[in-house]
């Protein structure tokens, strides 16, 4: 995989995508409408009357807010800051951007109706430590004073807060045509930002469309959590290893989520409830979602270069954890601010990615970009550029779960690639073992073939004697038992004649040169028979200056041929330094008479024709060699008197 870093068109897409996400969530914002009923002022602060059905869209005013920087003043403080004309109207879309100290808001609810009204006034945000509520009712000029109405706290028991909501709501009473003046403390300990304006419902109104909120964050909860089970599911099944961090990843928005939005103070911790749970489960959320997409984007293995950022941003999440956990707000401050910063580096990251051929990169891209547009929204507002609404409060939560999906078809097509890329894989390597078995195959065949040749080789010399290159005696034993048992069967009858060359211990002796001219004689003793017989008669060497020949002819053809043999061993003429040599051989004659006697099973034993021969043959050296001695079976006595000669010539005796 190419790891190269290549910017041009990742970089242009980046803006664009933003801008389209950023467009998109500007669409859905719906306008809303602050019916404010501007009828009187005091103290600058507008005047609200109050209608029957009050459903949130009236906001107590902006009009006089007064920034406490110490964070010390008390009623009579504020009072007298009221009097002195310290209260300002807020220059904002809605928030006082990060601020140290707390702030007071001045203003007047004047109930025009015939009847008395119960209200409740709703803190717009969820991040709020402190609120503090004082009424002053009748009229101001009476100089009644303010009593304290409300006073809730993050980290009280939920129980006691006035009005059960995930949200601070303050609830307050009004007696026909009755005004109230209010100044209402904001705190967000150390530095922090604050919505200093309420919305004004009746506890009907307030509950029937938080019941409907409610409904719509159950099924961005359900969601995420049945994504997250699912990608449990899918990771236990593919054992890839991402999805179990996705798993982890959404189980951390819930736990976000849930404790951002005050759910968790509300239904789970609701005597124990700290601030800073909020910010260690944003931490916990941003760490496990770098972590996931470290390992989904493997930006180890493809982008090494930009891998520092998510070890950065994971460093930086543990970094908010802890100063969360050990209330170390100035830190955890910078850290969060950190780490929204780098989020976009991610989208940067994915694109890199794309680039480089990973097709679910750019859907991950989307979907982290949508979280992003949810996360720029949320600060915009926190920093007052955006009016508070339904639309930018839930955004977040909200783009956090469009992300969650987003991804997880990111996670799909990434599970499709894997797969595709694990069949062709697979395909390769049964191609690759195709080939590798032809290959084998062609190894083993040229193998079993030079072994065969080698087998045939060794079984050729162990039947055939060096020297000639004929048959061995071994071999001749063999063949000649086969050639005389096939020739029983045919009905043929065979002889075998044995040679020993007359001699031939002279020979050697007297052409000197160690045993060169008597091997020489042995070789063309051997070329001259075989050129003299048939192929499928049988011949070998017994050993030293012994052959044998066994031929399937009739008692009288055979011995001429032995006499055509004798005369033609006779007729070699070896050249030697000595002149030319010529040898003779004796040949003894033994005949299977298997034929002759009608048994045609007779199996003729080869060792039998052999001695019988051996005798014929030491006959024929007895009457003088070069000569034909023919055994027969009614002369068996000595061999000088039985052997029937066929020739007698003799040779004279070599010099
Ligand atoms: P005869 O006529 O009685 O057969 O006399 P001969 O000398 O042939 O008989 P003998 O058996 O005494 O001698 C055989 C000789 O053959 C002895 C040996 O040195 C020689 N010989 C045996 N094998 C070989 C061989 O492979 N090469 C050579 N050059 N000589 C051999
Ligand atoms: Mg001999
Ligand atoms: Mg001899």
């Amino acid at each position: 995989m190419n790891t190269e870093i290549r910017f041009p068109f990742s970089l242009s897409a980046i803006p664009l995508i933003l801008c389209v996400s950023l467009c998109l969530s500007v669409l859905l914002m719906p306008a809303v409408t602050v019916g404010q009923v501007v009828t009187d002022t005091q103290f600058g602060a507008a005047v609200t009357d109050i209608r029957t059905l009050e459903n949130g869209s009236q906001r107590t005013g902006q009009a006089a807010i007064w920034h406490d920087a110490s964070d010390r003043a008390g009623l009579e403080d504020a009072q007298r800051a009221l009097a002195a004309g310290d209260f300002q109207p807020l220059n904002s879309a809605g928030s006082t951007g990060l601020k140290k100290g707390s702030y007071w808001s001045y203003f007047v609810l004047r109930n025009t109706t015939a009847e008395s009204v119960t209200l409740n006034l709703e803190y717009v945000d969820h991040q709020l430590i402190h609120l503090q509520a004082y009424a002053q009712r009748g009229p101001a000029a009476e100089n009644s004073s303010f009593a304290e109405i409300a006073r809730m706290d993050m980290g009280a028991p939920f129980a006691t807060r006035p009005v059960f909501h995930n949200r601070f709501v303050v609830p307050v009473t009004m007696a026909p045509a009755e005004s109230m003046a209010f100044l209402v403390r904001f705190d967000s300990e150390e530095a922090g930002f604050v919505f200093p304006s309420m919305r004004i419902w009746t506890p009907e109104q307030l509950n029937k469309v938080h019941t409907g909120e409610t409904a719509i964050l159950s099924f961005l909860f359900g969601g995420i959590a049945l994504i997250s089970i699912f990608a449990l599911i899918v990771g236990l099944t593919t054992g890839e290893i991402s999805f179990f961090a996705y798993f982890g990843y959404g189980l951390s928005k819930i736990v976000a989520w849930g404790t951002i939005l005050g759910f968790t103070h509300q239904y789970v911790i609701q005597n124990e409830f700290h601030w800073s749970y909020m910010s260690a489960a944003g931490a916990v959320s941003i760490l496990s979602g770098v972590i996931f997409d470290r390992l989904f984007l493997q930006t180890r293995k493809y982008t090494p270069k930009l891998d520092y950022i998510p070890i950065l941003m994971i460093i930086n999440a543990g970094v908010l954890l802890f100063s969360a956990l050990l209330q170390i707000k100035a830190v955890a401050l910078i850290s969060i601010t950190l780490a929204l910063l780098l989020y976009p580096a991610v989208t940067v990251i994915a694109l890199v990615r794309w680039r480089q051929g990973s097709s679910e990169a750019v859907v991950f891209a989307v979907g982290w970009t949508l979280l992003l547009s949810g996360l720029f929204y949320q600060a915009l507002r926190d920093l007052g550029y955006v009016e508070h609404n339904l639309v930018n409060y839930y955004l977040p939560p909200l783009s956090s779960f469009i992300e969650m999906i987003t991804i997880m078809a990111a996670m799909g097509i990434k599970l499709r690639r894997l797969r595709m890329q694990g069949l062709e894989s697979e395909r390769q390597y049964r191609r690759h073992l195709e080939q590798s078995k032809v290959k084998l195959e062609g190894l083993v065949r040229a193998r079993t073939e030079e072994l065969e040749k080698a087998k045939q080789r060794a079984e050729l010399e162990a039947r055939t004697d060096p020297l000639t290159g004929i048959r061995n005696r071994r071999s001749f034993l063999e063949d000649a038992a086969l050639c005389a048992k096939r020739a029983v069967r045919k009905g043929e009858p065979v002889s075998l004649l044995m040679f020993d060359i007359d001699h031939f211990k002279a020979i050697n002796d007297n052409h000197g040169h160690g045993h060169g001219i008597g091997d020489e004689a042995l070789r063309e003793f051997s070329r001259t028979i075989q050129t003299k017989i048939r192929e499928t008669d049988v011949f070998g060497r017994l050993g030293g200056e012994e052959f044998a020949l066994l031929i399937t002819e009739t008692k009288p053809d055979s011995l001429h041929t032995a006499e055509r043999l004798r005369d033609n061993i006779a007729a070699i003429r070896l050249e030697c330094p000595a002149g030319s040599l010529q040898f003779t051989s004796s040949i003894g004659v033994a005949h299977g008479d298997g034929l002759e006697s009608g048994k045609a099973d007779t199996v003729y034993s080869i060792e039998q024709l052999l001695r019988q021969a051996d005798h014929a043959l030491y006959c024929a050296k007895e009457r003088g060699r070069n000569t034909v001695v023919e055994y027969t079976p009614e002369s068996a006595g000595t061999a000088a008197e039985t052997g029937r000669v066929v020739t007698g010539v003799v040779h004279p005796e070599p010099a």
